[in-house]
């Protein structure tokens, strides 16, 4: 279904000014709220994001959506096609900035989750890494907590996160992690200069066991051409843990399709 999509980076002029006013709407409405604390290389205001089409097929429903690590209000009402207001009417909310992670969130009359990535202009970002979670249940909030148990305060230790259709979530929903938004160095591979200049993405399950499902896989190339064509990462940048010097692992797992996955996202 994503194959008539050629680039969505023509819609980026657009979707810059699109996010550009929705952010401005969002903070003149909690003006009497105090502005949240600095935090270096979280730069909201030159953020841009790109979209998937919200589904329009299926049948709408009532769902809750547990907030996931660093996760805003103001993603999650795009991320559900929905306004503000109206999640925070339905969940008896009277300040944005007071919602927390793990906490669950009635969403009304909605067709499911649409994948929303956001990109920050930066040189930073020259590769991709793809992992496998090893785990077969799971959502960004339960590996946030994990990792933060581990001792890294600084949360999950991926960028993103596919979603395997268990905690909660649907089938291929990719989460943003806490490093993405705040830009920070990942905590993904052992190498610290991969860290630094890698981005990690982690499908939930186990691919060495069963194989991928679709929804996972087209949800995976929207998220890594996407990054690709916008931070100009060469094809041979987009590796697997296993891949990396120094590794000693299967990650991703031994059935992932590299060679359907790097077709499509060459194609994209
Ligand atoms: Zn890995």
């Amino acid at each position: 279904m994503f194959q008539n999509r050629k680039s969505p980076l023509h819609n980026l002029r657009f979707l810059f000014f699109a996010v550009f006013l929705g952010t401005g709407v969002f903070f003149s409405g909690c003006a009497s709220t105090p502005p949240p604390p600095p935090m270096p290389n979280f730069r909201p205001a030159s953020v841009m994001t790109v979209n998937l089409p919200a589904p329009t097929t299926g049948t709408k429903r009532d769902i809750y959506h547990v907030v996931g690590p660093y996760e805003s209000l103001w993603r999650i009402a795009i991320v559900y096609g929905k306004d503000m207001d109206s999640i925070m009417r339905d969940n008896q909310i009277s300040d944005a900035t007071k919602i927390k992670k793990g906490q669950k969130l009635l969403i009304r009359n909605t067709y499911g989750p649409r994948p929303n990535i956001p990109l920050y202009p930066t040189t930073r970002w020259t590769h991709i890494v793809i992992h496998h979670t090893a785990t077969d249940v799971g959502n960004a909030y339960t590996i946030d907590s994990a990792h933060v148990n581990r001792g890294w305060e600084r949360g999950m230790g991926y960028d993103f996160l596919i979603d395997n259709g268990t905690h909660g979530k649907s089938l291929g929903q990719i989460e943003v992690g806490p490093r993405w938004l705040k830009q920070i160095d990942g905590a993904h591979v052992k190498e610290a200069d991969w860290n630094k200049k890698a981005i990690g993405i982690a499908l939930m399950g186990n691919y060495s066991e069963n194989p991928m499902p679709a929804p996972m896989m087209d949800n995976l190339v929207f998220l890594v051409a996407t990054l690709k064509n916008f931070y100009r990462i060469p094809e041979q940048n987009i590796v697997g843990h296993r891949d990396v010097p120094g590794a000693a692992t299967e990650c991703p797992g031994k059935l992932f399709p590299w060679n359907e996955f790097k077709r499509r996202v060459r194609m994209y």
